[in-house]
């Protein structure tokens, strides 16, 4: 048997726009690997008819109903009363969330307030779930055919609490069907290219069902798998993630949570060889980005950010000539800048990145999108051009530059 899931977030400040929903994405994914096929998703406001409908209409379709928000002690916080309505219960004080939220404000060496009381009242005949990262404790109540699990809105409390009391209970409840899930992440291919490349894999009902996201120049690879068993989907998934890393190679820079700078890094630390960098448009991001790494002092020696001219001259000493002839975006200074920087850092590598982020600034000879990334080594420097387009963003400019860049350097480590 199948079981569905539906999502409902609730909170104004959702619909207003003023938060953007951070819960329905982590939860669908959870319960996708659960083997709970979500069937909606919804939020819905701090207006208590409006919730009741919400919450009615969200359980009418679905085996389970994870409810996010609106639990907390303020007027506004309205899942606790419309649950009990739709169940036609009253709320009843339950005494171990009392103690609960009561030995949260101790621990902080703090009073309850009489606010927070109401938050230790349930729907007659629900159970309390606890929280042991805040005060709101969360509801699980059967209305109808559909379990509800009403969880507080603040996103790390909710996931802690789902993956405590949620999981155990619907774990291996979806029957016999149970999931793999896997992301591969590319660059360096446009993604019709890559869709072309593994058609096959990407057709319609195919199990694993293979589909592709593209987000700054990285194009993410999904593997969807289903099985019999966890054994099962999870051979499924490896067999096509062998077959993508077969058919893609170095276009694969890693899987999951797995960043392209941590890829860099695990290469450096690998080969033991060290990187510095000197960046002018994207201002110290690529640094950033490697040093953001626990441990990165392994390889990490040093990022300059040279924004002006006079920057690059004083701090790095790219020749003022260089840059009066050519202009500060060009090739000649890229190179210039990467070569300095190993100089001055002694490192095994130098990246350096020069370009127009805009959204001012571009001529027709060098538009906005023009950017130069040098990498020097032992044997030199290469420089490349590339043109991100005057259509996007300053930062989306700068973010792929950074990729590039660091791609650049993952190959150069990889050949
Ligand atoms: P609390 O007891 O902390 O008030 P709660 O269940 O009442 O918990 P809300 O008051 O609805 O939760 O929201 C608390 C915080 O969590 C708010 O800052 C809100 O913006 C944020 N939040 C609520 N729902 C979401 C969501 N779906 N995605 C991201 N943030 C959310």
């Amino acid at each position: 048997m199948m079981l569905k899931g539906f999502i409902l977030c609730v909170g104004d400040e959702l619909l207003t726009g003023q938060t953007l929903d951070a819960n329905s994405p982590w939860l669908a994914q959870e319960l996708s690997a659960q083997g709970v096929t979500v069937v909606g998703m919804a939020v819905a406001p701090d207006q208590k008819d409006a919730l009741i409908d919400a919450i009615r209409h969200a359980a009418a379709g679905a085996d389970v109903l994870i409810i996010t928000g609106g639990l907390g002690p303020t007027e506004d916080d309205l899942t606790r009363p419309a649950i009990a309505d739709l169940l036609a219960v009253p709320l009843v004080e339950d005494a171990t969330s009392l103690r609960d939220i009561e030995a949260f404000f101790s621990s902080l060496g703090r009073r309850m307030s009489d606010a927070n009381r109401v938050q230790a009242a349930l729907p007659r005949g629900a159970r309390a779930i606890r929280n042991t990262c805040g005060t709101a404790p969360g509801i699980r109540a059967r209305y109808r055919d559909t379990t509800i699990f009403a969880l507080p809105g603040v996103p790390h409390e909710m996931r802690v609490m789902f993956a405590q009391t949620v999981i155990p209970e619907i774990a291996g409840a979806g029957g016999a069907c149970c999931y793999a899930t896997r992301t591969l992440y590319t660059h360096g291919i446009g993604e019709s290219d890559l869709g072309e490349r593994i058609r096959d894999l990407m057709a319609r009902g195919r199990n694993p069902a293979v589909g592709t996201t593209a987000k700054q120049g990285v194009i993410g690879i999904r593997i969807y798998a289903r099985g019999a068993s966890g054994e099962e989907a999870q051979a499924l998934l490896d067999r096509d993630a062998r077959e993508l890393r077969g058919r893609l190679g170095n276009l694969i820079f890693g899987a999951d949570d797995e960043r392209l700078a941590a890829a860099v890094a695990g290469l450096l630390r690998e080969k033991r060889r060290t990187i510095a960098t000197a960046e002018s448009c994207t201002g110290g991001w690529a640094a950033k980005q490697l040093s953001d790494i626990p441990g990165s002092s392994a390889y990490f020696l040093s990022g300059i950010v040279c924004y002006s001219n006079e920057a690059k001259v004083n701090l790095l000493g790219v020749p003022r000539e260089i840059i009066e002839r050519h202009g500060a975006v060009s090739a000649e200074v890229a190179e210039s800048m990467a070569l300095r920087c190993r100089a001055l850092a002694a490192s095994d590598y130098a990246l350096s990145i020069t370009g127009i982020a805009g959204p001012d600034g571009g001529t027709p000879d060098k538009p906005v999108g023009l950017v130069y990334i040098a990498l020097a080594d032992a044997a030199g420097c290469d420089v490349s051009r590339h043109l991100f387009g005057e259509f996007r963003t300053r930062d989306e400019i700068r973010e792929r530059s950074c990729t590039t860049a660091l791609n650049r350097l993952r190959l150069k480590l990889l050949a």
